[in-house]
């Protein structure tokens, strides 16, 4: 079992050192949308993040070595979302697994028909629920194409907190239900509208696929151009200001 576990998913990553302030800055260069945090918030982020590293267990999968610097990236990008939530939104699971870019999931899916279809699935993340997340690794971030592939998965690990992902994550106390199905349902159909006609819409379009997927991309862009999601879903925006306890707009 341990052999294909590790066949499938690679080795396991050692322990990281201790990581000095050239190290912290160097990687944090690379993730400008963290630059409107207080240096607070920044250092409550990176004991975070650290915390979060030494919970999970690591693998970087098809030859790819697990530096300091990919995990501590990734671990400041999976722990943004939870910076006012806390590490608890992680539980009940504990692998993080890397591959090196896009890669590829096969598949089986069985039609009405009984037929058993199998094909491979390129991705470039994926969250299980109750299982891992797997990710992709980008050495230069634009290749991720304007995509936030770790903050993408971890949004949909908060939404599987309640159960299969559907776009609606636990909420917390204070929040209604009906206020974000009243944010979210209006906003989804509208981009659905807007992907359909053909528009070069800058949100991806693939928030257009399934409420899940909205509800994630919207999150990646909630934190990384919160000004462009105000500006065209202001009322989701609210909503995940809410949800994340953060105004990364402020
Ligand atoms: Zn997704």
């Amino acid at each position: 079992m341990l052999n294909a576990l590790t066949k499938l998913f690679g080795k396991a990553a050692p322990d990281i050192p201790a990581i000095g302030e050239a190290q912290w800055a160097s990687v944090e260069a690379g993730l400008p949308f963290l630059d409107h945090l207080s240096p607070a918030d920044r250092a409550r982020l990176r004991d975070m993040a650290l915390e979060f590293i030494a919970q999970k267990e690591w693998h970087g999968a098809q030859g790819l070595e697990l530096t300091p610097g990919i995990q501590l990236s990734v671990a400041l990008q999976a722990c943004l979302p939870v910076l006012n939530l806390g590490l608890d939104s992680y539980r009940g699971w504990v692998g993080v697994i890397v591959y090196p870019g896009d890669f590829v999931i096969p598949r089986k899916l069985m039609s009405e028909d009984g037929v058993v279809h199998e094909f491979d699935d390129e991705v470039a993340g994926e969250a299980w629920e109750n299982g891992p997340v797997l990710l992709s690794w980008f050495d230069h971030p634009e290749e991720a194409d304007g995509m936030n592939v770790v903050i993408h998965e971890f949004a949909h690990k908060l939404d599987m907190l309640n159960g299969a992902p559907d776009g609606l994550p636990p909420l917390h106390e204070g929040m209604k239900r009906r206020d974000w199905i009243d944010a979210f349902e209006p906003a989804y159909r509208d981009f659905c509208e807007r992907v359909d006609d053909g528009e070069d819409t800058w949100i991806d379009p693939y928030a257009a696929e399934h409420p899940a997927e909205f509800f994630a991309v919207t999150s990646e862009v909630f934190f990384e151009a919160p000004d462009l999601l105000h500006a065209e879903y202001p009322a989701v925006y609210e909503q995940l200001r809410q949800f994340y306890r953060q105004d990364p707009l402020r």
